[in-house]
């Protein structure tokens, strides 16, 4: 049987392009009964500068949209990744693995180091508490967006060093991408960049939690182009494309028939048809995500639960780790 891994970052609030890209797609895993964990990974999220009130909130509002987004707990291992001693265990011993020039090449990195003076050395082997995370479960299918291509890489490299060195343990994990356009959802404001909770400008970001009226207002400020009818081409107007996508993603209509039923339309017109389609959309998650927001010992429990059960998989896979490199006492 299939082994699936896969993590968001409690760095703020869930966003279009994290719940079409990646978030959707656990929850259709999930029903196909599949094995699933998720785990909100708050490891990563200090290694960019941080305020620790709002990680906190932030993590149970994570929970509280993914449960809202139809993860369901009693199918899915739902955990948050610092309770998991494990996953700091692991990457320690993939840090003498992996060498520094790779570390600095993936693009993330790059992107990222660019916004701070003084790049943090956990910004730069995040991607290998990445792996940790993903190997920790021995997971064989990894549902992500385009964005995290190079990391999956470089967790299948780590994998595939620790099985020679070491002997076989750990399988080469898969990346699981939506082929289509859904796979990367751009930013409403800069659409050459990927939606990204860390972005600093918020308004190019749809949050799962937003109102109607800040949907509308920032769906009507999103950067088009200069040609008022809608038509679909990424790569030569990427800003009305990126809407024509989100379009069709939150309908389920393909992108011709989109394009077909807007040709009266021109840009402004179009930009409340698309408020409309996922305003529409999100109103029952956003219902959902308040509800659980507001039972936090729920939450607390579900994701103790969860804990608990990732715990036994990464103890399990430790002690084996342990034992094959010689590493302590027993064994
Ligand atoms: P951060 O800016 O803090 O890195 P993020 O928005 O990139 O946040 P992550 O928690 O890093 O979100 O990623 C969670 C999942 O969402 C990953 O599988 C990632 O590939 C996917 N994802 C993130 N942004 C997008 C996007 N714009 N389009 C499609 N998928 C995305
Ligand atoms: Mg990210």
């Amino acid at each position: 049987q299939k082994k699936i891994f896969s993590g968001i970052q409690p760095t703020g609030s869930m966003h279009l392009g994290n719940y079409l890209g990646a978030v959707r797609k656990w929850t259709e895993l999930q029903n196909k009964r599949e094995n699933i964990t998720i785990s909100i990974v708050d490891m990563h999220s200090i290694t960019m500068p941080h305020n620790p009130p709002a990680l906190r909130e932030n993590i149970f509002l994570m929970a509280a949209t993914l449960l809202a987004c139809g993860i369901d707990p009693s199918h899915t291992t739902l955990f948050v990744q610092s309770s998991v001693l494990e996953h700091s265990e692991l990457n320690w011993i993939l840090n003498s693995l992996t060498t520094m020039p790779r570390l600095a090449q993936l693009p993330q990195f790059k992107e990222k180091s660019r916004t701070v003076r003084d790049v943090p050395l956990g910004l730069f082997v995040y991607p290998v508490l990445q792996a940790a995370d993903i190997m920790l479960y021995k997971a064989t299918h990894v549902p992500v967006g385009a964005d995290q291509v190079q990391h999956i890489q470089l967790a299948q490299h780590l994998a595939r060093g620790f099985n020679t060195r070491y002997g076989d343990m750990f399988p080469i994990c898969n990346p699981l991408i939506e082929e289509n356009e859904g796979s990367r959802i751009l930013s409403l404001r800069e659409p050459s960049k990927k939606m990204s909770k860390s972005d600093l400008s918020p308004k190019g970001t749809i949050n799962l939690n937003d109102s109607p009226d800040q949907i509308t207002e920032k769906i009507k400020k999103a950067v088009t182009d200069f040609t008022s009818d809608i038509s679909y081409n990424p790569n030569a107007r990427p800003g009305v494309s990126n809407l024509v996508n989100i379009h069709a993603l939150v309908t389920g209509q393909s992108i011709e028939s989109v394009v077909e039923e807007a040709k009266q339309l021109d840009t402004a017109q179009y930009k409340e048809r698309v408020s409309e389609a996922v305003i529409e959309h999100l109103r029952p998650i956003r219902e959902l995500i308040n509800k659980h927001l507001s039972n936090r010992n729920e939450l607390i429990y579900i994701l103790e639960m969860g804990s608990e059960k990732a715990r036994k998989v990464a103890q399990a896979t430790m002690t084996e780790v342990k034992q094959r490199l010689g590493l302590g006492t027993v064994g």
